[in-house]
């Protein structure tokens, strides 16, 4: 069966640390493409004052992907409109005759029982863990074992460096170079995003 890759997230905006845990991810498990889908209104915290919209989301990371041709943007977040949960984005792609791997960060995977019917999450996708800093995989371990006995998830950690960058730091510092790719500094300077 083919493997399918979802990676979620506010993307606000994009970085290198989401397109590298993807990138890792696809290769360590031979995945044949990656979804990158912006959240509509993010259902455990709210946007912050000043964010980029979901149109400009999604254009940076249509713009963070232009020279990847095995990931790709869908905007199935977005249509669906409302508060975006994981559940329904599995739901939705459950049809496909792929198997689903849900790719996530340190934070996301340490909080996964406070998600809208993790259970269901776990019988519907496999994890694709990927620490954010060298130092989170311990806590991943640990917890990567207790959600294996608790709902009995498939969770693979993913064996690549951590490229600690977040986009709250992002939004907050300004320094972009060499954290997001060019296209999408670019955008954020000409519409003058984050200032
Ligand atoms: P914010 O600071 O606004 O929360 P973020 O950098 O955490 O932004 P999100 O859009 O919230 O980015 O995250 C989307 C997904 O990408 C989550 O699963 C998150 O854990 C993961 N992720 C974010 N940054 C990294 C990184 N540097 N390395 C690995 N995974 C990451
Ligand atoms: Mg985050």
């Amino acid at each position: 069966m083919k493997r399918l890759g979802i990676m979620g997230g506010t993307f606000n905006p994009p970085h290198l640390g989401h397109l590298e845990a993807a990138r890792h991810a696809h290769e360590e498990l031979g995945l044949e493409r990656v979804l990158f889908i912006p959240t509509n209104v993010p259902a455990h915290k709210p946007l912050p004052q000043g964010s980029a919209s979901a149109v400009q989301r999604c254009d940076m990371v249509r713009l963070m992907l232009e020279n990847e041709p095995w990931a790709e943007l869908s905007t199935m977040e977005i249509e669906r409109g409302g508060v975006s949960y994981t559940v329904d984005t599995l739901r939705a792609l459950e049809h496909a005759a792929e198997e689903r791997f849900l790719i996530v960060g340190t934070d996301m995977l340490l909080t996964l029982e406070k998600w809208r019917k993790y259970r269901e999450i776990c019988r519907l996708a496999v994890f694709a863990v990927v620490a954010r800093k060298e130092d989170d995989r311990a806590a991943l371990e640990t917890h990567a074992a207790r959600l294996r006995e608790l709902c009995d998830a498939d969770i693979r950690l993913i064996h690549c460096p951590a490229l600690p960058l977040s986009s709250t730091e992002l939004r907050e510092t300004g320094a972009l170079e060499g954290k997001v790719p060019p296209a999408v500094a670019r955008y954020i300077y000409a519409n003058r995003l984050y200032e």
